[in-house]
C-alpha cells in the first residue's frame, strides 16, 4: 500500500528533486480512512497532494505524502435556473470545466485551464479573470482527520478570501476535502467579461456576445500566451500574492508612484499587482542558477531544468526583501513551500 523514498518530482509542477519518505494513492473515502488509521499514517506527518501545482517541495519531505485520486462527477440536483453538480477530490479542474461547458451549464468559464485538482480549489479559493470559486461554490464534504468523520461546509463556514480559506487558517490540515458541489446555471448565464485582457480578446476576434464555450476559449487562448506551460518550464503559477494595503499607504504610493495599478476591494483596503512590483523592482526574466522568474509573467517563478530547493528559497527571499526595501511591502507566498 505504502512506497518507501518515493520521488516526488513528477507530482508537482515545479518539478524539484525531492523524496516523501512514505507515499501512498488513495482513489476512495474507504481507502482514505483506512490510510489514516495505519500505523504509517498515525505515526507520521501528513501532506494531502493533488495536481500539485500550488506544492513547492524545496527539501524531502519526512513524512506521509497521500496523493488524493478519487474521480467523479455528477448532477445532484436542480432549482430554478441552478443545477448542483458533485465532483470528487481527484478530478483534474479544467476537465470538470470543460464537461460542465459540454453539459451547457455556467459558472467555470472564467476559470477554465487553472491546473490541479477540484479538491484544492476550495483551500485557496482560486479565481482568475474576476471570478473567483466562492462565486460559485455550494457546499463541500470532508473528512476530519482526527476523528474519521465527515462533515459538510457551507458556504459561509469556508470563510473564503483572497486566495484564502479557512482551510488555510484556523482548520490548515485538520480536514482534507472529499468532494465539492458546484452550484452553476442552467440558462440565462451571467457572463463576465469586464477583466481588461478578456475585453481585449473579445474585441479583437470581433465578438460582441459570447456564449459561455467562447469565453472559456478566449480564456483557454490568453492563458496559453501568457502562462508557462509546467509540462514544458516547471512552475507554480503565481508564486507570490497580490499585496493587499490600507488606503492611507495606497495614497502614499500613489504619490510617488502615479502609474502604480490597483483595485480597490473595500474602501480602506486596495490591492495591487505583485507583478507591477516586481517588474518594476527589475526582477522580471532574471535567472538565479536554474531559478528564475518568467519573461512574459514576473510573478512567475519558474524551474531551468534543474533547479534545487535552496535556489528557489534564496531568491524568493531576495525578492522580499527587496520589493520590502523599495515599496515597504510584504510579499507572501501564494505557493505552498514545503
Ligand atoms: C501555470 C499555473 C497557473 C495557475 N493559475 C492559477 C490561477 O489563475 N488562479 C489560481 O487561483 N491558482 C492558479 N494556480 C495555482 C494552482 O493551480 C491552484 O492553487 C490549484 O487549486 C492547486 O491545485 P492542486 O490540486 O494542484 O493543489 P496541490 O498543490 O496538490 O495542493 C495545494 C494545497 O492544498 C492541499 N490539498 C490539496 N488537495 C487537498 C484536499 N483534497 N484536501 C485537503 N487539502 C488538500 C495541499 O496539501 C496543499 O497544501 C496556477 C498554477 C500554475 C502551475
Amino acid at each position: 500500500m505504502f512506497t518507501r523514498s518515493q520521488s516526488l518530482r513528477d507530482y508537482h509542477t515545479f518539478g524539484l528533486a525531492a523524496e516523501a519518505r512514505y507515499f501512498v494513492s488513495v482513489r476512495s473515502t474507504a481507502g482514505l480512512k483506512a490510510v489514516l488509521t495505519s500505523a504509517v499514517g498515525r505515526e507520521n506527518p501528513l501532506l494531502f497532494l493533488g495536481g500539485g501545482s500550488n506544492t513547492v517541495f524545496t527539501r524531502d519531505f519526512d513524512g506521509l505524502v497521500v496523493h488524493l485520486n478519487a474521480k467523479g462527477k455528477r448532477v445532484v440536483g436542480a432549482r430554478g435556473n441552478s443545477v448542483f453538480v458533485r465532483a470528487q477530490a481527484g478530478e483534474d479542474w479544467h476537465e470538470l470545466v470543460c464537461w460542465t461547458l459540454q453539459q451547457g451549464f455556467g459558472g467555470l468559464e472564467n476559470l477554465s485551464l487553472i491546473p490541479g485538482r477540484v479538491g484544492a480549489a476550495p483551500i485557496q479559493n482560486i479565481g482568475a479573470y474576476g471570478v473567483a470559486l466562492e462565486d460559485v461554490f455550494h457546499e463541500l464534504s470532508a473528512l476530519e482527520i482526527a476523528t474519521n468523520e465527515i462533515k459538510t461546509f457551507a458556504r459561509s463556514d469556508c470563510c473564503f478570501g483572497y486566495r484564502d480559506s479557512v482551510f488555510k487558517g484556523e482548520l490548515k490540515g485538520r480536514y482534507v476535502i472529499l468532494s465539492v458541489v458546484f452550484r452553476l446555471t442552467r440558462a440565462d448565464h451571467r457572463i463576465r467579461t469586464s477583466y481588461g485582457a478578456i475585453s481585449d480578446e473579445l474585441q479583437r476576434r470581433g465578438i460582441t456576445d459570447p456564449s459561455i464555450q467562447a469565453l472559456s476559449r478566449v480564456v483557454v487562448a490568453i492563458r496559453q500566451r501568457q502562462l508557462p506551460n509546467p509540462k514544458v518550464l516547471g512552475n507554480s503559477g503565481s508564486f507570490f500574492k497580490n499585496p493587499v494595503v490600507s488606503a492611507q499607504r495606497f495614497e502614499a504610493l500613489k504619490a510617488r508612484y502615479p502609474d502604480i495599478p490597483s483595485y480597490p476591494i473595500s474602501p480602506q483596503k486596495h490591492k495591487l499587482a505583485a507583478a507591477w512590483l516586481i517588474e518594476r523592482a527589475g526582477w522580471k526574466g532574471c535567472r538565479k542558477g536554474d531559478v528564475g522568474m518568467y519573461a512574459k509573467q514576473a510573478l512567475v517563478m519558474v524551474n531551468h531544468g534543474g533547479a534545487i530547493g535552496t535556489e528557489v528559497l534564496e531568491l524568493a527571499r531576495a525578492m522580499q526583501a527587496d520589493i520590502h526595501e523599495k515599496y515597504g511591502i510584504e510579499l507572501d507566498a501564494e505557493v505552498e513551500l514545503h
